[in-house]
């Protein structure tokens, strides 16, 4: 279960109100149970059930479980589509490792908000249902322009790019730190490639021969460059 506070030996955890939902309704367990528990920092540690209602529950921990596992410096930018898709992206992005996720919006970008807390929850979510020790934040969504302008000298951004010609085998993707840039169902404007292209840092990659839908992309993307640079 993922928590916020740090975790060490004899520290107490206070659950929240969700998590003891769970524990008590779902798995029907108790106090007593051992539970195990991260925060993204301080590795996985098995903790017992102490207290447990319907407000929250208390945990103690017993001892560290494993060491913390950072993901490789890889981060997904992606310009949000259908809610449902979205979901999607977010929670195989956190299950392929991605490090960071960045909701971006372009001028063919269908939705112009986000639910940010209801992302970074689905991103929770499939960390503990994946056993990682770590949970990708997801920014607020930001226009493309602004990413850009804004880019961390030295980190690659791999945009997927779905006009190139060549479709043959997948090129050397450069390694971390690096991006993955999907674009929305339209695709990208012809200003936005045009910039895209000024960028420096930017490479381009194409995923094959036919045009996948954004989600698939995003998978298809973060599980090459995994192959290739990830550990
Ligand atoms: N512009 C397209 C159109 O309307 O015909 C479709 C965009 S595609 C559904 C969504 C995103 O997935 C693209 O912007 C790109 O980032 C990525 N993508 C899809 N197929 C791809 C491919 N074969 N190679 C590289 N990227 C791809």
């Amino acid at each position: 279960l993922f928590v916020e506070q740090p975790l060490g030996q004899g520290q107490g955890i206070a659950l929240s109100q969700a998590h003891a939902h769970y524990l008590a309704n779902v798995l029907r367990k108790g106090t007593g149970t051992q539970v195990a528990l991260f925060n993204s920092r301080d590795g996985e540690w098995l903790a017992e059930i102490t207290e447990i209602g319907r407000r929250g529950a208390l945990a103690i921990c017993l001892g560290q479980a494993a060491p913390q596992r950072m993901p490789p410096d890889l981060w997904l930018v992606f310009a949000p589509i259908k809610k449902a898709r979205t979901d999607f992206i977010v929670e195989k992005a956190t299950e392929l490792g991605a490090a960071r996720i960045l909701p971006v919006q372009t001028e063919f970008t269908n939705s112009e908000r986000i639910r940010q807390d209801r992302l970074q929850a689905h991103a929770i979510e499939a960390a503990e249902q994946c056993g990682g020790t770590y949970v990708p934040e997801v920014a607020a969504l930001k226009p493309l322009t602004r990413v850009l302008q804004d880019w961390p000298e030295g980190r690659a951004l791999i945009w997927a790019d779905e006009s190139l010609a060549d479709a043959g085998k997948p090129p050397a993707l450069p390694p971390a730190p690096a991006a993955i840039l999907i674009g929305p169902e339209g695709g990208f404007s012809p200003t936005e490639r045009a910039k895209l292209r000024a960028t420096s840092g930017v490479h381009s990659m194409s995923l094959g021969p036919r045009i996948l839908r954004a989600d698939t992309a995003a998978v298809a993307a973060l599980t090459l460059w995994q192959a290739q640079q990830g550990d």
